[in-house]
């Protein structure tokens, strides 16, 4: 156990040395740590005591809500047991091969193998690498340039973040690559499309486009979200993936669909592509694989890929991919646990119910006076913040809405998180009870009420 330390020594230490992920790192010195000290169910405690719900199953990976106490013990038992096992060369560990062997049953019928990551950046960056491998191994080498959408998030590894096309992720790392581009995403509040289908057949003649401009010839694959998560929830119409996937395999590119987030229930079934019957090449999976206990993630790939690859390869010579923790044993335990929990535990089919009360609260704020969107699929959506709702037009970005709202959402104890300074999203754990989705929306509703009553927001409008 760690000695005690009060909060104003602990924030004085992150400030000197903790390098928080996607943070504005001189801003962060200046004000310091929210630190989080315990959770139970769909609550966070942080270490002055305030209590937060959690909207955003931490980041959109506790799918089962804190505490639950199977899958401790599924860690705890594997901790015991057998630690840690390489995957390296020959050596397995049973709970490995088994989550392997689940996810090829659970995900769609075109991925068959499974290789085990530790998140979703690390999925990303093997998807890209064994892409690579495949056009070498089957002969057509000039094969080597990505499309990803203009609002996509692929990870922050080195090639991941040229597939992502947030501009925070390109600058001043020389990104994206000569060999990453970019379509439109599928924006309906923003589109000038005239309704769905003509919002599907933008971006598939976009994705045409863009092919074209390139040559056929020297594209690999199309990369995307079924729903566009740290982009700003850009929740496409129904049929656009399977649109997306046609046109893809219809222009001779791997077809690579990113289900981090919309993993694991997050968008009603256990996989968004399942709702469209969509076949992917290659599918990357994170977050609500081991509902955030502990790391992990997958590259789950197709017969086709992993064949072509495999048998390219100088006979014994080993393929140079991987990493002293792909498979961990522990994460693969608790991942096969949560899997239980889905299924067995109720959890997705709680989720599912869920939904019903998550579009009907954050529909209903479509009426306040700083609301102009509302989206959702399943337990994952969004609102987007206007000054003016007729003309959509975005609140000026040195009022600091997003600031605002997330600082009264704190004192108010609500936690979502919000998207450049106009987006809202929100991803409760598939376990929220009905009253737990009450408090959502009446502390939401607060929160905006006492934004919209300060008088600098008023002026902006
Ligand atoms: N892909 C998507 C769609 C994601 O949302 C994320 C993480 N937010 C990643 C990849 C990267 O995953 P990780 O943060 O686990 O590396």
């Amino acid at each position: 156990m760690l000695s005690p330390i009060h909060p104003d020594e602990l924030a004085a230490l992150d400030r000197a040395h903790l390098i928080h992920p996607v943070a504005p790192w001189r801003l962060h010195e200046q004000r310091g740590p929210a630190v989080l000290a315990s959770a139970k169910g769909a609550f966070l405690t942080d270490n002055r005591g305030h209590q937060l719900l959690d909207a955003f199953a931490g980041l959109w990976c506790v799918n089962v809500g804190y505490g639950q106490e199977s899958v401790v013990q599924a860690a705890t038992e594997q901790l015991r047991q057998l630690p840690y096992a390489t995957g390296y060369f020959h050596f397995a560990s049973e709970p490995a091969i088994r989550l392997a062997a689940k996810l090829a049953e659970l995900t769609p019928a075109s991925l068959s193998r499974a290789y085990l990551t530790l998140g979703g950046s690390e999925a990303v960056d093997a998807a890209v690498r064994f892409i690579v491998q495949y056009y070498n191994a089957t002969g057509r080498p000039g094969k080597k340039h990505f499309i990803s959408l203009q609002r996509g998030y692929h990870g922050s590894s080195s090639t991941g973040a040229g597939l992502t096309a947030l501009p925070a992720f390109h600058r001043g790392f020389d990104l994206p690559l000569p060999t990453q581009h970019y379509i439109a995403s599928p924006y309906p509040y923003r589109s000038e499309a005239a309704d769905d289908a003509a919002v599907i057949a933008a971006s598939v003649a976009a994705l045409r486009a863009k092919v074209a401009e390139l040559g056929a010839q020297n594209v690999a694959a199309f990369f995307c979200e079924p729903i566009q998560g740290s982009g700003g929830v850009i929740v496409p119409p129904v049929g656009w993936l399977k649109a997306m996937q046609l046109a893809a395999h219809e222009l001779d590119i791997l077809f690579v669909v990113d289900e981090v987030i919309t993993g694991f229930g997050r968008t009603g079934p256990m996989f968004a592509c399942e709702a469209e019957g969509v076949q992917p090449d290659l599918m990357t999976l994170a977050k609500g694989l081991t509902a955030g206990y502990v790391p992990m993630g997958a590259t789950m790939v197709s017969e086709k890929v992993y064949a072509a690859i495999a048998d390219a390869a100088p006979a014994g010579a080993p393929i140079g991919h991987g990493a002293t923790y792909s498979g961990h044993p522990v994460g693969a335990a608790v991942a096969l646990e949560v899997l239980r929990l889905y299924q067995q535990g109720g959890v997705l089919a709680n989720g599912q119910r869920g939904a019903a009360h998550f579009s009907a609260g954050l529909d209903g704020l479509r009426d306040h006076p700083l609301v102009g969107d509302s989206r959702h699929r399943g337990l994952l959506g969004a609102l987007e913040l206007v000054a003016d709702k007729a003309s959509k037009r975005a609140f000026d970005p040195a009022l600091g809405l997003a600031d605002r709202i997330f600082a009264t959402a704190y004192r108010n104890g609500l936690v979502f998180r919000a998207f450049g300074d106009h987006i809202l999203g929100f991803a409760p754990a598939l376990t929220f009870t009905e009253s737990e989705f009450e408090l959502l929306f009446q502390r939401l509703k607060k929160t905006l009420d006492d934004v919209l009553a300060m008088p600098e927001v008023r002026a902006a409008m």
